[in-house]
């Protein structure tokens, strides 16, 4: 594996990850992974109140990050009473260093530890190493990996990476014979050869799970046992857990304990749960004097805890879930997608724990899905935190000279739509009259080709506006149309689709003209300010034109205005008008659901006798869907579109993992084009494995990527806007 280095450039870091990209194996074993995990996760929370679990799990976290200092000093106070020695750590390098020194004052030489992410964190092994101890992992994915000089590539599961042939090569070397790559066989070989560690070993150190004021005991969930022999054969067990871990009572860890298998592995419950109130006690030798220790390391925990927006981070119970779901772990896998902590939340504190140089180009490997957050098991608003952090750093930096530009244009509505407009024309030598941009433009690379970029309209929506704004004699509601940029300016085809909807359900329609681009890009770039200039342009484009609703054709412009414009504009704007301009946005699936469905189904209202039934048969003609991220978890509009689609008489055939991004995320796309190409390739196959003719979709930047990706891999299927497909104006593959 190429080593990862502090001053890594983001050209260095796509290398790392096109060489994961090249590795059949981990692409493979992740797809499958992250497929399974889902029916698992499913069946693991069947007959439960999902939501509500996590719910309480977040609120039980919040209230012990807040009352942290109270509970800090009554574990303490509990923990001294029934001998344990309590140390507090500032930083990584002060843990690590009371752990030698617990180890050199017990005259300790061998050392057995469970999996810690926390010792992760602090780079525990070779400190110890480097100071004369001998220091075996017991985990069998941890043993593997640290056989192998590297570090855990997931949370939980750490050598998923790797396939038993791998592991069989590897054991072959470790025993010095040569071992079948069978399951077994191969753990057999680890236990027989970790047992001698244990019993040798003077030192266990391991995590801990939950730390409990009440009583000061420790609580650990795992599934192979290594961590009770390592608590309990040592004669010294060294505790290594951040302040993030103290809970109250057992009853709080007990709610965490149901949610955190469920949510790791879409286990019940884990094979062992360990609970340990002061140091074991042997009875055989009363001589044999046991000690335990717990160190306590906060290493920036505080300050993140004192954090209004961030201290959310420290609510995480480590289940590894918010990498599960990630598309772009799935392709990349762990060594990519995070520093020593993996997947969303690995992108998020890579910056507090290991510095902005390590987190840097991580943040930008995010495609803004909103997947993690649905599973996250304490409720993290992880996609923002994210985009936060990428703001900070470029704070803190200095911005990028092409983040700085586009900014800068953004903010300038006359100026960015003018240069749209000059580049309609400028484009004409590369478009050859088609629709597509046939050779990309210099500041484009190779690997950029893997889909057919649109060309820009030759008139923008705004500039038809005027001749196509329909006249409505008794209209039965009023409405904004929001178009974005993209629609405006790339497919205006689709907003004439939806007036023309519109118009067929005597709906009023006005388009503010001092509407802007929403401000996504700007955010995806880490342009916090640019984007606050345009939320707040945007809901001033909205004065005085009394409308009932703000619907847009944009999935992802819905979700952005809805959950990002309070905090960009507070203090900017009165909160009234912040409150009813989010109130009034609807995207526009949900908004023909609700309030004009007789625009797709004749002199009927009853949309839910047509809803789609999933038809697994491949045939002609039919439909299927994509639902972009922004519209199924941002929005949390599920079931209309399907119910129209089905509803406008065609057959709708349902494909696999239809919430799975399609890999566009804006900026992500343009910056990990190798990445956004492989996460395409999985969403077309998937759409084509269903044998429809027509994938609908209801975002122009899904359009765009899927129908690009489409037409370049010359696949049998259309891209359409769902706006398209009822209003009856898809074209044909040979328009
Ligand atoms: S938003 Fe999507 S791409 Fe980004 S970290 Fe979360 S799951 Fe991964
Ligand atoms: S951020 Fe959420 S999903 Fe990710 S590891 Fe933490 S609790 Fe689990």
């Amino acid at each position: 594996m190429e080593k990862k280095t502090s001053q890594e450039t983001l050209k260095a870091y796509r290398k790392r990850i096109d060489t994961a990209l090249d590795n059949d194996f981990l692409r493979t074993a992740m797809d499958r992974f992250a497929v399974a995990y889902k029916e698992g996760r499913k069946n693991a929370f069947k007959d439960m109140d999902t939501d509500d679990l996590i719910e309480q799990v977040a609120i039980l976290k919040k209230k012990a990050i807040e009352n942290r200092t109270a509970l800090l000093e009554e574990f303490t106070f509990q923990a001294e009473k029934k001998g344990i020695q309590v140390h507090m750590a500032a930083d990584a390098q002060e843990a690590n260093n009371i752990i030698s020194h617990i180890g050199k004052a017990a005259n300790c030489q061998k050392v057995i530890k469970s999996k810690s992410m926390t010792a992760e964190e602090t780079h525990l092994n070779p400190w110890l190493e480097n100071r004369g101890f001998k220091v075996t992992e017991t985990d069998l994915g941890e043993w593997i990996v640290q056989l192998r000089h590297e570090g855990p590539s997931h949370m939980v599961m750490p050598a998923i990476h790797l396939s038993r042939y791998q592991v069989a090569d590897l054991f072959s070397q470790v025993t010095d014979s040569r071992q079948d790559a069978k399951i077994e066989g191969l753990v057999k070989v680890a236990r027989s050869t970790l047992r001698d560690n244990f019993i040798e070993a003077d030192m266990g150190i391991t995590g801990a799970n939950f730390l409990i004021a009440k009583t000061a005991t420790m609580g650990l969930v795992t599934n192979e046992g290594n961590a009770r022999l390592a608590t309990t054969l040592p004669r010294v067990h060294v505790v290594l857990a951040g302040i993030d871990k103290i809970l109250p009572s057992l009853e709080d860890a007990l709610k965490v304990a149901r949610v955190l298998p469920r949510n790791a592995t879409g286990q019940q419950l884990t094979s062992y749960v360990t609970w340990i109130t002061g140091p074991s006690q042997c009875t055989s030798m009363e001589t044999d004097k046991r000690e335990m220790h717990i160190v306590l390391l906060d290493n920036g925990r505080s300050a993140i805890a004192d954090d209004p927006l961030f201290s959310q981070v420290l609510h995480c119970v480590r289940c590894g879930a918010c990498a599960n779901v990630c598309p772009v772990y799935r392709m990349v896998g762990g060594h990519q997608m995070g520093h020593i902590y993996i997947g969303a939340i690995g992108l998020i504190t890579t910056y507090f724990f290991h510095g902005r140089e390590n987190a840097r180009n991580l943040v930008q490997n995010c495609t803004n899905c909103g997947a993690c957050k649905a599973v996250c098991a304490a409720n993290i608003d992880l996609p923002r935190l994210i985009k936060e952090v990428h703001a900070r750093i470029q704070d803190e930096e200095g911005h990028p000279l092409k983040s700085l530009l586009l900014a800068k244009v953004l903010k300038n509505r006359k100026l960015f739509h003018g240069l749209l407009r000059s580049a309609s024309l400028a484009q004409v030598p590369v478009t050859g009259n088609t629709p597509y941009l046939r050779h990309l433009p210099m500041v484009f690379s190779n690997e950029h080709n893997f889909r057919a970029l649109p060309a820009i309209a030759k008139v923008p929506f705004r500039d038809r506006w005027k001749k196509l704004k329909p006249r409505i004699d008794k209209p039965a509601m009023k409405i904004i149309l929001f178009s974005g940029c993209v629609q405006d300016f790339v497919y205006p085809e689709q907003l004439e689709a939806a007036v023309k909807l519109f118009k067929k359900g005597s709906v009023d329609v006005e388009f503010p003209m001092g509407q802007s681009c929403c401000g996504l890009p700007a955010m995806m770039m880490g342009e916090k300010e640019a984007a606050r200039d345009v939320a707040i342009q945007n809901v001033k484009a909205m004065r005085g034109f009394n409308a009932q609703w703000i619907v847009t054709l944009c999935a992802s412009c819905a979700s952005h205005l809805t959950h990002a414009t309070r905090d960009l504009t507070k203090g900017f704007l009165p909160d009234k008008e912040i409150k009813d301009f989010i109130q009034r946005i609807i995207p526009f699936s949900d908004f023909i659901n609700r309030f004009a469905p007789e625009t797709v189904l004749p002199g009927g209202k009853d949309l839910a006798s047509h809803a789609p039934k999933a038809v697994s048969t491949a045939g002609k003609g039919k439909v299927t869907w994509h639902s972009p991220c922004h519209l199924c978890r941002g929005m949390g509009v599920r079931n209309a579109p399907k119910d129209l689609i089905a509803a406008s008489g065609q057959t709708f055939v349902q494909a696999e993992e239809e919430e799975t991004c399609c890999g566009f995320g804006g900026s992500f796309s343009a910056n990990f084009p190798a990445v956004s190409r492989e996460i395409l390739t999985r969403k077309l196959d998937d759409a084509e494995n269903t044998g429809a003719e027509l994938l609908v979709t209801e975002c122009p930047g899904c359009v765009l990527q899927l129908r690009g990706g489409a037409v370049n891999q010359e696949r049998n299927l259309k891209v359409s806007h769902l706006a398209e497909l009822l209003a009856g104006t898809v074209k044909t593959s040979s328009d």
